[in-house]
């Protein structure tokens, strides 16, 4: 067979190269069985014929051109078990797999076309009767190949089986020690696709295999149908797990070190009107051809290159999960197809060999499970390895690329991208400063506005006992007695509304004191509400009505004068307004408190209620000691209303 793993034709050597080996081709070998003897008897005709070591004819029943196949190597139905063995090579991927890698044989083909020959020989001839030596298939060939080879390797290698079979779509252990149950296949990322509590025997010697083999064999499911006596009706895999390593793992969950090498006699695909299969029959029949469809599905998808690289439906079936790692992962893979020569079978020779023709340009990256004592450094250094190549590209990227695109020399290019570093850096820190500064101008906006509040409900009572004791000294018609407003809060007096709308109407209700209708305590009048950060913003500030608009009637009982002085109060109120802003950039000196520039109206306002306490207050003193003055007598300068 000609190798094709490696210019000089050591697959071994260039899959050991790189943490992903190259990339290596299915080998496939075709192996033509005999006819049989009912085909003779049934007069049927060969189809096919041998060209040469590798190329197969293919004459169609018709008449018309040969279809020519070509494989890695041809076997006709002249050719000895011992020749097939050695044709495949499979004493080559013994050899990898003792140097740690995970091979795989499988047969593949149409059911009665000699797979299960092809590596066990044919079936026993009785209960526990061996196969005769001469007819021993690949399997028996390999494990006398491979405890020979082991007991001249001069290192203890640690030799363990397990065999299972795929019924129905159900795993089943061929060597557990009870009644074999179904198993669970569970995926991790270190082992891939495995078989939960699959029974690893350890062996030491050939017979000790042999009788595993035997076991195995004796519980697979295999019954008659038209085309085989000995028709399989399960896949089946047995796998040597070969262990030289002396240091036993340390994570529990990693699978054992070492190479594996198993070999896969598949169930072959038939066709239900062709083998007459009926019931329990055409069940098997119809699992296994949906497995090996799931597997050609697989097969093409890992021939394009495009979807090689995105999803493979490996979780499709049982078998594609266990033979995941084969087809398209890190195992060294060889696939022997079986044909029958006979023409009557020919839609699916054809068919199997179209499969083979595809399979064989399917590739997998081999590579060798490292030590757990070697593969931490190793990953390491690839790592490192991979890192320092990029940074070697971006360097040259940078220099060459941004040089070309900004005209600027790679040192002057270095000194841009570091002063823009620096920049950026600083602006981050003025951001976060000017951020903790609006947050603090925030909270002392607030408070001021709570004080001016609290400040202007105090203006307002001292206005309103003003207006109270003027009018107490006012002559003619009203009540002689103190008002009792005076003593009264102020809400429940001159908050009552008014009785019309008419100016008579505008007194006080309890103390009968003239009051303008300007001074209800309408809600959209009221100070705090006026000019607090509620009022609508799309009302301009200057077109807002006054807190203390002057009355609209001529009739009413104040003077011009009398609304001036009123204004100015409304108007030093006014002052006082907080308007809700962005806090302004801050243009002083850096250490100067945001708090108290948010807070400077309040001691301004204050000084103003003491003036309009004092006022208040020589008012009344003026009431008690003198008459009031006359309208339009009084000095203009005066800050309180004439009663
Ligand atoms: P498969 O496993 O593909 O269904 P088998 O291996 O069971 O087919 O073979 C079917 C029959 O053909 C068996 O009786 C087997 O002994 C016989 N047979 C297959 N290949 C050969 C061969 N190369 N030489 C002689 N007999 C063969
Ligand atoms: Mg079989």
């Amino acid at each position: 067979m000609e190798e094709r793993g490696s210019p000089d034709g050591d697959p071994a050597r260039s899959h050991e190269q790189g943490p992903e080996g190259p990339e290596t081709p299915i080998q496939v070998v075709l192996r033509v069985r005999p006819m049989s003897a009912a085909e003779l008897r049934r007069g049927e005709q060969s189809a096919l014929h041998c060209s040469g070591s590798r190329t197969l004819q293919v004459s169609p029943p018709g008449g018309g051109p040969d279809v020519a196949f070509r494989f890695g190597a041809v076997l006709d139905g002249a050719r000895t078990q011992e020749d097939v063995f050695r044709a495949c090579g499979v004493r080559r991927l013994g050899e990898l797999a003792l140097r740690g890698f995970s091979c795989t044989v499988f047969t593949f083909g149409q059911t009665g076309s000699g797979k299960t020959y092809t590596l066990t020989g044919p079936p026993p001839q009785g209960e526990g009767a061996p196969v005769p030596p001469g007819l021993a298939g690949i399997m028996q060939r390999t494990f006398a190949w491979l405890l020979d080879r082991v007991q001249h390797l001069g290192t203890p290698v640690t030799l363990r089986a397990s065999y299972l079979e795929i019924y129905n779509e159900q795993v089943q252990d061929l060597l557990s020690l009870g009644s074999p149950r179904p198993l669970p296949v569970r995926w991790n990322k270190t082992r891939g696709f495995y078989v939960e509590q699959l029974r690893l025997v350890e062996f030491g010697s050939l017979e000790a295999l042999m009788e595993l083999l035997q076991m195995g064999l004796s519980r697979r499911r295999s019954s008659p149908h038209t085309l085989n006596q000995a028709s399989s009706r399960s896949h089946a895999l047995l796998t040597l797990h070969i262990s030289r390593q002396t240091v036993p793992s340390v994570d529990p969950g990693e699978p054992p070190g070492g190479g594996k090498l198993c070999f896969v006699d598949l169930a072959g695909s038939e066709k239900v009107a062709a083998t007459g299969s009926r019931g329990e029959l055409m069940l098997e029949a119809n699992s296994i051809n949906r497995s090996l469809l799931a597997l050609g599905h697989c097969i093409s998808l890992l021939l394009d290159p495009q979807r090689k690289q995105s999803h493979i439906p490996f979780r499709d079936s049982k078998l594609t999960k266990l033979l995941a790692d084969s087809l398209g992962g890190r195992g060294v893979t060889l696939m022997v197809a079986c044909v029958s020569p006979s023409a009557q079978c020919l839609p699916e020779t054809l068919n199997t060999l179209r499969y083979a023709s595809r399979a064989q340009r399917v590739t997998t990256r081999p590579q060798a499970p490292k030590t757990p004592a070697t593969r931490q450094p190793q990953r390491l250094e690839t790592e490192m390895l991979q890192l320092q190549e990029e940074n070697r590209r971006l360097r040259t990227q940078l220099d060459q690329g941004d040089c070309k695109a900004s005209g600027f020399s790679g040192t002057q290019l270095a000194w841009a991208q570091r002063n823009l570093y620096g920049m950026l850096q600083e602006f981050m820190l003025e951001n976060e400063r000017l951020r903790k500064e609006k947050s603090q101008l925030q909270s002392s906006r607030d408070l001021a506005r709570d004080e001016q509040h609290v400040l202007a409900q105090q203006v307002h009572e001292l206005e309103r006992r003003l207006l109270s004791a003027c009018y107490l000294h006012q002559p003619g018609p009203g009540p002689a007695h103190p008002c009792p407003c005076l003593m009264m809060p102020a809400v429940p007096c001159h908050a009552l509304p008014p009785l019309c709308s008419w100016p008579c109407c505008h007194f006080c209700p309890l103390c009968r004191a003239p009051v303008a209708h300007w001074a209800f305590p309408r809600r959209e009048l009221h100070l705090p509400q006026v000019y607090g950060p509620e009022a609508p913003s799309s009302v301009p500030l200057s077109a807002r009505p006054p807190p203390c608009a002057p009355p609209c009637s001529s009739a009413s009982t104040r003077s011009h004068s009398d609304w001036i002085q009123t204004r100015d109060l409304a108007e030093m109120l006014t002052k006082e307004e907080v308007v809700p802003s962005a806090p302004p950039l801050p243009m002083g000196p850096p250490d100067s408190s945001p708090v108290l520039r948010g807070a400077a109206g309040v001691p301004s306002l204050a000084r103003r209620l003491e003036a309009l306490r004092d006022q208040i207050g020589s008012s009344l003193r003026r009431g008690q000691s003198q008459p009031p003055p006359i309208e339009g007598t009084r000095n203009p300068s005066q800050a309180l209303p004439p009663c």
